[in-house]
Formats: C-alpha cells, sequence, structure tokens
C-alpha cells in the first residue's frame, strides 16, 4: 500500500490535476493507494489574508472570498466532464462556501477572529480540494481526517496525539487492502480530541498527514508530490544551479528540513523513519523524473556534503554574564524556559569560556523568548550577575548537512574559507558532536551570496560562475557582448565556466539582473532599465551582494572611474578598456591595486596600452620574476603612426589628420592625439607596471604642433592646420634622402649608474632605416623592452594597437585570467 500526497500546486491548476488522475489512476491499478491533499495553491494564504481583512471590517473581503468560489468553479468545470458528477460536486462545494461565507460574516460584523475562528476558516482549502479531487478520481472516496487526526493542546499549540491517531488510522483503513477505492484525504487538518475542535497541524502540515497515515499502516512507501524534481541541493528558487539529490538519509532529510528546506514540512520525516518506510519526493509536473529517495541507509555515497538550507528570520539571543562561569545549570533553565513557552531552538553555540551563550531562534518567537529568559533569571539580573538578555534580530541561519561530513576533514575550512574570501563574516556557528551538519549564522543581507558561494564551492566545483557587470556599450563595449554571446555556450561545455552577464549599462539607462541578461536581446531589456545615473547604478551593484563579480569598464569616463574603488571594496573585480584610473593620479592607483589585493579580487587593465597586444602583463610577468625593465620605447599610438605614415609628396600632413579622423583612427577631437596626452597616459602606466613612481607631469614632451594650437576652437584648428603642411613637406624631403621616417616615440630610461632614477619623454623622432620602428606599418604598435636579462637583444612586442575587435578580445582575455579556469 502507498501514501501520495500532493501539494498546493499539484491540484493548484488544471494541468497539475490532470497529471495528478493519470499518476494515481495508473498506480491504484496494482495496489490500494491513499492520496493526502493540500488545498489549491494559494489558498491557504488567501483564506487568512481575507479573514483578517473581515476582522478589521475592510468589506473587500467579500471580492477575494468570490475570488475563491470563481478559482474552485471554474476548476470543477474544466476537470469534470460526467454531468451528474459535476452537480453533486458542486452541492457539496457551494454547501462549504455557504457556511464560509457565514464564518467571514460572522467575523466582519463583530470584528473579532479567535484563534478557534481563525482555525476553522484555514480549514476550508483542504475540505473543498479534497472534494474535488475524490470527484475526479476513478472509484475516489473523500475521507474526512479530522475523524482520525487528532491533537492536544501543549502550551498553546496543537500538537499531535500520536496514539489515539494511530489507533483511530487504523481502525478507519483496517480494510483498505481488499478494497478497490482510492482514498482521497485532506491534508494538514485535525480535530482536537478534547474539545472536539477544527485544528490543524501547522502551514505545510499536509505532508505530516500523509506520514502519519504511512506510518500507522505500514505503508509500502509515501510519496510527496511537488512542483520539483526531487529534494535538491539547495532552494531551486534560490539557487538556480541546484539539482536534484538522488538519495538521502532520513537523518541528512531531517537536517535540511529543520534548517528550511520547505520542500517537506520538518515533523513529516520522523514517523516514517521510524517505521523504516522510505519517501520519495517526485515532480507532478515532471512524473517521467525517479526523484530523491529518503532512507535509512546510503550504499555508496561518498559526497561528504549532500544539502545547504537556511532559515531567513533569525534572532539571537545572547544570554551572558559572569556568573555563568562554571556554573552548573544555567543552560538547562535556558532550554527548559524556552521548551516550556514550545519555543524551539535550532542553533546553539557557546563560547568555552562558558559566559555566554548564543541561541538561535526564529523572529516570531524572540519577542516572548527574551521576555521568558529575563523572568528566569530576573535575580541575577538584578544582582548584576547576569546582563540583561541581548537579541540581534534580522539575521539568517544557513546549515551545509552530509551524513559523510564526518569522515572527511577539512569541510569547515573550506566553508569559512569561502565565506572570507567573498566578504561574509559569520556571527555565530555549531557543529553538532553528530557531525551531520555545520550551521551558522550571518546578517540577513549576505544570506543570497553564502548561498551561492557556498552551492558553487560545496557542488559545483567542477563548473564555475563569473557574473559580469558591463558599463558602456559603444564600439569595444558592444563587440565585447558579442563575444561573450558567442563563446558562451563553448566555455560553459569545454571550459566548464559560466559567463553570466548580470549588468549592462549606456548612457541612457542600465539593467541588472542576478538570473543572467539573456544577450540575444540586451538591448531591449536595457531600454526596459533604470535611467543612467552613476550613483545609482553604483548602489544597486554593492546591493546586489552578487559573488564571483567583475565590473568591466568600457566608457572613457572620469565619473564611471571613479567607482572602482568602491566595488573593489565590496569584492568586485574591475576590469578597464577606461585608461583614466591607472594613469591618474599615483596615489589612488596604488590604493586601488592594493585593495584589489587585499580583498582577494583583480584590478585589470591590459588593454590599457595596446589593445589586445601582452604589453602590461608582460611586463608584470618579468617583473614578478625578477627581472628589472631598464628602458621602455615603444610606438603606442595607432592614430599618429597613421599619420607619419600617410604623409607623402601629394599628401600634407593636414590630410593626413583628416584623414585619420575619417577613417576613425583618431579621436573625434584628434587634438587629444596631436597632443600626446593618450601617449603620455599610456606612457605612465607602463612606467608604474615597471616598478616606478611617476606622474603624467613629470613626462617630457616634444611634440610637433605647437602649443596654441591646442586652444581655441576645433574649428580654428582645422582652418589653420594647412599652415603647417609647408614646413613639414621641407622636413619630410631631407628625411626621405636620409632614408629615415618620422615616428612619435615614447620612452622609460632608468639612469645607467643609478637604477632607480629614470626619465620619460614623448617626441616625435627621426628613425633610421634597419630600426625596428621604421617598418611599423598602419596603425600598429610596438613596444621594446630592455631589461636585465633583456639587455643585448631586448624584447619586442607587436601588431595591431587599436580596434574594436582586438581591444574586446583583450577586455575577455582579461575577464577570463579572473575566471581562472
Ligand atoms: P507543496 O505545495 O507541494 O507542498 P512546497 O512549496 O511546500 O510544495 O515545497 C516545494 C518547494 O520547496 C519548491 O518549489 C522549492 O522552491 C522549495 N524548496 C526549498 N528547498 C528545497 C530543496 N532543497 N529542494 C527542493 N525544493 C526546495
Ligand atoms: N495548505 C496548507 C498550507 O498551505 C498545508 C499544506 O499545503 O501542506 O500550509
Ligand atoms: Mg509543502
Amino acid at each position: 500500500m502507498k501514501v501520495m500526497k500532493f501539494g498546493g500546486t499539484s491540484v493548484g491548476s488544471v494541468k497539475s490535476i490532470l497529471s495528478l488522475k493519470k499518476i494515481v489512476e495508473a498506480e491504484a491499478r496494482t495496489q490500494p493507494v491513499i492520496v493526502v491533499v493540500s488545498a489549491l495553491d494559494g489558498i491557504t494564504d488567501k483564506l487568512i489574508a481575507t479573514s483578517k481583512m473581515a476582522q478589521q471590517g475592510d468589506e473587500h473581503y467579500r471580492e477575494e472570498f468570490d475570488a475563491m468560489v470563481k478559482r474552485h468553479h471554474q476548476m470543477i468545470d474544466t476537470i469534470i466532464t460526467d454531468d451528474k458528477k459535476r452537480v453533486d460536486l458542486f452541492n457539496n462545494v457551494d454547501q462549504l462556501f455557504d457556511q464560509l461565507k457565514s464564518i467571514y460574516y460572522g467575523v466582519y460584523l463583530i470584528h473579532d477572529l479567535s484563534a478557534k475562528t481563525a482555525d476553522t476558516i484555514v480549514s476550508y482549502g483542504e475540505r473543498l480540494s479534497s472534494h474535488i479531487v475524490a470527484a475526479m478520481l476513478k472509484n475516489g472516496v473523500r475521507m474526512n481526517s479530522r475523524d482520525f487526526i487528532r491533537t492536544a493542546r501543549k502550551q498553546g499549540k496543537h500538537v499531535l496525539d500520536t496514539e489515539l491517531t494511530n489507533q483511530l488510522v487504523k481502525e478507519t483503513f483496517s480494510d483498505i487492502d481488499s478494497e478497490k477505492r482510492i482514498c482521497v484525504v485532506p491534508g494538514f487538518i485535525a480535530r482536537d480530541r478534547d474539545s472536539h475542535e477544527t485544528t490543524n497541524l501547522g502551514r505545510g502540515g499536509s505532508d505530516y498527514t500523509a506520514a502519519i497515515i504511512a506510518a500507522a499502516l505500514n505503508a509500502e512507501i509515501l510519496e510527496i508530490w511537488t512542483d520539483v524534481d526531487g529534494f535538491m541541493t539547495a532552494d531551486p528558487k534560490v539557487i538556480k544551479t541546484a539539482y536534484t539529490i538522488n538519495e538521502l538519509s532520513y537523518v541528512e532529510a531531517m537536517e535540511l528540513c529543520n534548517f528550511g528546506a520547505k520542500v517537506i514540512y520538518p515533523p513529516t520525516i520522523y514517523p516514517v523513519c521510524v517505521k523504516n518506510i522510505p519517501i520519495k519526493v517526485r515532480n507532478t509536473f515532471n512524473p517521467e523524473h525517479p526523484g530523491t529517495l529518503i532512507k535509512e541507509k546510503i550504499d555508496d555515497d561518498l559526497k561528504p556534503i549532500k544539502g545547504i538550507s537556511s532559515i531567513k528570520g533569525t534572532t539571537l539571543i545572547t544570554v551572558t554574564g559572569l556568573s555563568m562561569v562554571g556554573v552548573i545549570g544555567v543552560n538547562r533553565r535556558i532550554f527548559t524556559t524556552l521548551a516550556n513557552q514550545g519555543i524551539s531552538v535550532f542553533m546553539v553555540s557557546q563560547a568555552s569560556s562558558e559566559n555566554s551563550t548564543s541561541i538561535g531562534v526564529r523572529d516570531e518567537d524572540a519577542a516572548v523568548a527574551v521576555e521568558v529568559l529575563n523572568q528566569e533569571f530576573q535575580k541575577e539580573i538584578e544582582t548584576g550577575a547576569m546582563f540583561p538578555m541581548h537579541a540581534e534580530s534580522g539575521l539568517a541561519t544557513i546549515a551545509i548537512v552530509g551524513e559523510n561530513m564526518k569522515h572527511t576533514p577539512g569541510i569547515a575550512g573550506k566553508l569559512f574559507g569561502t565565506l572570507g574570501r567573498s566578504g561574509i563574516s559569520v556571527i555565530a556557528c555549531a557543529q553538532g558532536a553528530s557531525e551531520t551538519n555545520i550551521s551558522f549564522v550571518v546578517e540577513g543581507r549576505f544570506l543570497r551570496k553564502s548561498l551561492n558561494v557556498l552551492h558553487d564551492s560545496f557542488f559545483l566545483s567542477e563548473y564555475k560562475v563569473l557574473n559580469i557587470f558591463i558599463c558602456g556599450i559603444g564600439t569595444v563595449g558592444g563587440m565585447l557582448l558579442e563575444q561573450i554571446r558567442t563563446q558562451q555556450q563553448f566555455l560553459m561545455q569545454s571550459r566548464r565556466l559560466k559567463l553570466n552577464v548580470v549588468g549592462i549599462s549606456d548612457v541612457d539607462n542600465f539593467v541588472l539582473d542576478r538570473d543572467g541578461i539573456d544577450l540575444d536581446h540586451y538591448m531591449e531589456t536595457l531600454r526596459q532599465g533604470y535611467p543612467a545615473n552613476t550613483e545609482h547604478m553604483r548602489d544597486e551593484i554593492v546591493k546586489m551582494n552578487i559573488f564571483n563579480s567583475v565590473f568591466v569598464d568600457c566608457t572613457a569616463s572620469r565619473q564611471i572611474a571613479q567607482l572602482y574603488q568602491t566595488f573593489l571594496e565590496h569584492n568586485i573585480s574591475v576590469v578597464a578598456a577606461n585608461k583614466i584610473a591607472a594613469s591618474s593620479d599615483y596615489g589612488s592607483y596604488i590604493k586601488l591595486k592594493q585593495t584589489a589585493r587585499d580583498r582577494g579580487v583583480w584590478f585589470r587593465y591590459e588593454t590599457n596600452v595596446g589593445a589586445g597586444l601582452p604589453i602590461i602583463g608582460t611586463i608584470n610577468d618579468l617583473c614578478n620574476s625578477g627581472d628589472k625593465i631598464l628602458k621602455i620605447e615603444a610606438i603606442l599610438s595607432g592614430t599618429l603612426n597613421f599619420i607619419f605614415n600617410e604623409i607623402a609628396a601629394d599628401v600634407p600632413f593636414s590630410e593626413t589628420v583628416r584623414r585619420a579622423k575619417e577613417q576613425r583612427y583618431s579621436e573625434p577631437d584628434p587634438r587629444i592625439d596631436l597632443s600626446g596626452t593618450d601617449v603620455i597616459r599610456k606612457l605612465v602606466i607602463l612606467t608604474r607596471e615597471a616598478g616606478y613612481k611617476v606622474e603624467q607631469e613629470d613626462v617630457e614632451k616634444h611634440l610637433f604642433v605647437p602649443d596654441d594650437y591646442f586652444e581655441g576652437s576645433i574649428d580654428d584648428f582645422w582652418r589653420r592646420l594647412p599652415e603647417l603642411d609647408a614646413d613639414f613637406e621641407a622636413r619630410r624631403k631631407v628625411l626621405e634622402a636620409e632614408n629615415k621616417r618620422w615616428r612619435f616615440v615614447a620612452t622609460m630610461e632608468a639612469d645607467d649608474s643609478d637604477p632607480s632614477q629614470f626619465k620619460t619623454s614623448v617626441a616625435l623622432k627621426e628613425v633610421p632605416y634597419g630600426h625596428p620602428f621604421y617598418g611599423l606599418e598602419g596603425s600598429n604598435n610596438i613596444v621594446l623592452l630592455t631589461t636585465e636579462r633583456y639587455k643585448e637583444y631586448p624584447m619586442l612586442i607587436q601588431g595591431y594597437g587599436a580596434g574594436a575587435a582586438v581591444t574586446a578580445a583583450g577586455v575577455f582575455a582579461n575577464i577570463m585570467s579572473i575566471a581562472n579556469i
């Protein structure tokens, strides 16, 4: 014999209830079946909310009531096709609704909602759904669970009278094995053994009803049919990568449920565990999936951690005082006092000095817990031997669970290491001697992040997630998104890396989505986002508190560069195509690097110099391995190299500048290139990476356009530019005769006698035939590094130094280096 429980979503829609019918009727062909049902999805909440409206005299309660009636009627109309059956069912259901309507009206009139009335109202959900399911099933017979599920009052709560219930269940179902009927039982509801009033087993209690019946009748199995494929490694509503666990032991399931895994109501496991009846968690929406089997012992299972669960509203009450040291019985008094109030403690942590004990209780129990503990220790508090109770709420408790933990060293180390690296501090922790779980308390705002990092580290270690924010979607940012989009699948399959773009911004809008933005349609998504606002974006990103994340700056904005410090401080790595941060004042550049190091995250900006060329990384590698950079000579401006390659007898200087702008080599205002500003920034970055302290003002400038050309308007500049042509042409002729070429060279050179002294300059130089810079084509870049190890033959790096595709690829490479796969 089987007991099958179907939850709210399983009876909540036409599709699911028809699936239930198929599943149950197939099963009933081979053996007797008892079906336990919840109320229609959301109805229990609605019944409660509506009764509160009625109590407050809000007559809109009637509309809520009518909506509930309509939902049940519509369901019946669609699923029951037999006319006679439908009429009978409508009669039964409407009779219940008539009663409910009168009760609500009473509550509305006298503005009173006693516990007894509230319990009566809430029972209608299961009473209604069980009528519908019984009528729908072939040979379905509805049972009244209040006839055999009995509770008693204890400390103001309803608790199961196990003995009486067992006896009544056995009597009720005595001939179940010989019957062809399918018994349909409303879950959750019960009756008080003394007063005979309607009671219930607590929210989520239908699971418990099913377990009680299964245990009393020694069922072969208890099946919990719900809306997920089984018991999962974490709540799939929070952790998108959670997956179904094949098998769990009773102890593991119990621990996970006690710490908040809602998929099974915690008291459910005990009755079936005692009788060694297995539980199977299955999906009504996907009956082909085998689900999760929960039983006593699991063979051949080496996984130390099976799952993670959490309790959101946790209050930590700290009982502290000097008198506690060595005093026997303080703990006994704490627990007895709380137990007398029916308050359950799910975590205890005591420091070895014994003068402080912290206990975790649910937020809703906190006020009473504090009050009764203060009363219990009133004398000690008055004498000053103990302090009044200290309660901290707004916390969350998380537990990692697995029976094999006790055979595996290093679990706690991995747990706290992972949290520490993510900037999450643990407020209290506990590990039972049975070593089947480690539980700990964090601030509520860290809950989601903690679950994510832990799930990643314990369950997805072979598969990594990197969360990316992309700021600026001009030529580089747009290309980067395209490259990520095309590589996502490959990286997932071949490198086990999930690149999750969780934020995108441009000048008009920004959009954030922790589940990942669909890159096929990101423009539409972006347009529906927030209006652009740097501070708002910064705050929202920090608030997301997302693990393994990187902020990618593809803008040229100073305002955006000013956000890096905050991001790094919040454990968000930064990859910048934007040069401003690395080239502005030395103090803030060092602070960014230091913060990244302290926080265990990255600040990377390889594309600041030479786009996709590996220049900064190479200098870092040389220095890290003990080499010393003695000289850097480089052509770092693609624009200027283009200009000096184009210049010819029939192409005057002014024309080359014009072409550079038209062909988009230069900045929209070419003076930024001609003034050397861009090259100076790059040289400053390279010099700093080589270990020298330098500011932009320290760089000597030998330019080729007079200074006054950079003042005035851009129109003035274009008008006056041809005035320089004649002089350039005269000098070009001489140069050609000498077989030389112009190159705009950036140089850093350490002093021969004292390598801590150095000079930096940018200058237009005449380079002879045979020099490595002579033949540099188009807009390419080149860097010549003379180091202690590369002295006679310097190291040379050369290639495209600009362009959206190579720059985006360089940014992508930086992102990949952070993923560290
Ligand atoms: P039912 O109405 O069928 O009783 P519940 O909503 O009570 O369903 O429980 C199922 C839900 O439990 C899932 O939809 C899921 O969001 C949540 N849940 C929390 N933790 C887990 C977990 N570890 N495995 C599976 N589901 C979980
Ligand atoms: N309907 C009840 C609730 O929502 C019981 C259950 O679904 O298990 O809490
Ligand atoms: Mg449930």
